[in-house]
């Protein structure tokens, strides 16, 4: 095959073309996806690194590692901290970015949530820096108005007997 030399000006060109536009975007940060904060942040090294876990919040029952369909959380040993009468937390989650899908079931199953209607103390991307002081054997022991369906469902993926814990 002969390529003319026509041909082969088009092509430089077209070549050129490409590492220009794409050093501009480089260099100038124009014509990005990415926002010139977020660009900002990863060449100045002060890229935060998201807060996905709440451990005061958390009562450490393992739901969210048992719900997770990817096996993305690891339940990390902890110093044990006496939450009732009943209760001992001696471990909290650990969200593994590789792993996770952003399915959000553990945020959505975690009983904190869905039982006792408080801000869930995971979340796969940002938990939030906002929040209110919460006292969670106090929250353990409130009443409870869910549905008798609804705690079994919820109950059936803890690794701790949810129902000695709570009133309902
Ligand atoms: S959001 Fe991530 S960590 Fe949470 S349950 Fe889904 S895959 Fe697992
Ligand atoms: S489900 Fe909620 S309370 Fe239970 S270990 Fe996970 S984050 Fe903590």
């Amino acid at each position: 095959m002969v390529i003319k030399l026509d041909e082969l000006k088009n092509f430089a060109k077209i070549f050129l073309t490409g590492i220009y536009e794409n050093l501009e975007r480089i260099i100038l940060g124009s014509d990005r996806y990415t926002s010139l904060e977020m660009r900002e942040a990863i060449l100045s090294g002060k890229v935060k690194i998201p807060k996905t876990v709440i451990e005061e919040l958390c009562i450490g029952c393992e739901g969210c590692a048992n719900v997770c369909p990817t096996k993305a959380i690891e339940m990390i040993p902890i110093e044990p901290v006496k939450i009732t009468e009943n209760y001992v937390k001696d471990k909290i989650p650990k969200i593994n970015p590789e792993r996770c899908i952003y399915c959000l079931y553990c945020h959505d199953f975690c009983p904190v949530f869905s039982v006792f209607n408080e801000i869930s103390p995971i979340h796969p991307r940002d938990v939030g820096e906002e929040y209110i002081e919460i006292d969670v054997s106090k929250l353990l022991q409130k009443k409870v108005e869910i549905s008798e369906e609804q705690i079994n469902k919820i109950s059936s993926l803890l690794s701790i007997n949810l129902r000695r814990i709570i009133k309902e």
